[in-house]
């Protein structure tokens, strides 16, 4: 016999801890019971998430870093920019789950468990989880990971990264600004740019981020880092005390397609990651307080990803860099060349007005835009 719970969560990363968090905070369904299955034990610092905010945010307690300055540089520009009243806020992944986990360890009925899902099967009222060794059920699960997607039909780029911390010998890093995006770097027909991430005066995260359609390997980024630290940094005596890599799936495949009454997808299997950008961290905190809302009505349901008309600026985005018509260096650079970095955070969070759409959309050159625009209204 499966063991019953009343709702589940498979894959206890950022959506479904942050749903967890949510629901156990939550006064309502306070005698749900509630598990959570990872095939990981979130132990490990495996990923940094930065975001731009103007608010106060939840997991405020937990910022590794703020930064009230951000800087974007390319060939041409190398600019410093208050973004006042935004600020760029920055959480480290052990941190994340070491907080949340620790909170749930403390609500009633609510389980971790860590073993890897074999099998997810919905029947007319109910959902079964194979694991390894135990068969659970519940008659919703919220599921944050995805498999055997078929992205061949869309729009899809991985953005891929490395990044070391390194702690240098001198007090080099501007602890107050974080380097945003640096185009300063060769392009060679993709999008590739740096970020720094200062958490003092000698330690700072330096990660080159790289848009392409297959992931190199693990020492691929290597050379890169050291010229830049080198060269653009100026950095020569330092120490690498941690490694970061990673990849983000950059598509604009309309997740809503995913068939499923009990199954509700969530974060990047949600479709919870911005296409044109990776970010998703903010994301999917907006998003998981809209499904509470379902939660809380008892309207789950009813509850669908919504779909605006981001969704297709996103697919011109990624069908202008994916067939060469621009890139990501060009296109960011003559935003922040015209544009404040508020303007275009407010674009990016999709936000804006049609009007702050239009600025936006006609700082980069339109004609590439035009092109894939015509491309994407006459795709079936
Ligand atoms: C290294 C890295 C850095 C990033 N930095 C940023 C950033 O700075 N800002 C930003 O906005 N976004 C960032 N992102 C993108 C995005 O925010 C993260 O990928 C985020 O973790 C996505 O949340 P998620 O819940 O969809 O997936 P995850 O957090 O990956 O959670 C999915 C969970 O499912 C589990 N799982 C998978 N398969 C199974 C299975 N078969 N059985 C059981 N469990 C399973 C995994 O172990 C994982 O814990 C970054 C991504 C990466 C990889």
């Amino acid at each position: 016999m499966p063991k019953k719970y009343d709702y589940i969560i498979a894959g206890a990363g950022l959506s479904g801890l942050s749903l967890a968090y949510r629901m156990r905070k939550s006064a309502s369904h306070q005698n749900a019971s509630l598990l959570l299955l990872d095939k990981d034990t979130k132990e490990r610092n495996d990923r940094t998430w930065c975001f731009w905010s103007k608010k106060e945010d939840l997991f405020d307690e937990i910022n590794y870093k703020v930064w009230p300055k951000i800087q974007f540089a390319d060939s041409e520009i190398n600019q410093t920019y208050n973004i006042d009243p935004y600020k760029y806020k920055m959480i480290r992944g052990i941190d994340f789950y070491k907080h949340v986990l620790s909170f749930l360890n403390t609500c009633d009925k609510t389980d971790f468990v860590s073993s890897g899902i074999e099998n997810i099967e919905e029947t007319a009222s109910e959902v079964i989880i194979t694991t390894s060794n135990e068969t659970y059920s519940a008659p919703w699960v919220f599921k944050s990971y995805y498999d055997n997607l078929d992205f061949s039909k869309s729009n899809f780029v991985w953005q891929h990264f490395k990044g070391w911390i390194i702690k240098s010998e001198l007090p080099v890093f501007d602890k107050d600004k974080a380097i945003f995006m640096d185009f300063r770097v060769p392009q060679d027909d993709e999008t590739r740019f740096f970020y720094v991430l200062p958490f003092n005066e000698n330690e700072a995260l330096v990660e080159i981020a790289v848009f392409s359609e297959a992931i190199p390997k693990p020492s691929f980024y290597d050379p890169f880092l050291k010229e830049y630290i080198k060269e653009k940094l100026e950095i020569n005596t330092y120490e690498i005390v941690e490694e970061e890599l990673g990849a983000i799936p950059m598509t604009d495949y309309n997740f809503n397609k995913i068939k499923s009454n009990k199954v509700i997808h969530i974060g990047t299997s949600g479709g919870q990651v911005k296409g044109s950008s990776g970010y998703a961290f903010y994301r999917i905190q907006e998003e998981m307080d809209r499904l509470m809302g379902y939660i809380n009505q008892n309207k789950l349901a009813d509850y669908k990803r919504p779909i605006n008309r981001y969704h297709f600026y996103d697919r011109i985005f990624l069908n202008a860099i994916l067939t060469g018509k621009t890139n990501g260096a060009k296109v960011f650079g003559k935003l922040f060349k015209k544009l404040s970095p508020q303007t275009i955070f407010k674009f990016l969070d999709e936000k804006g007005s049609f009007f702050n759409d239009l600025i936006v959309f006609t700082a980069p050159p339109t004609w590439p835009f035009t092109k894939a625009f015509f491309q994407e209204l006459f795709k079936r």
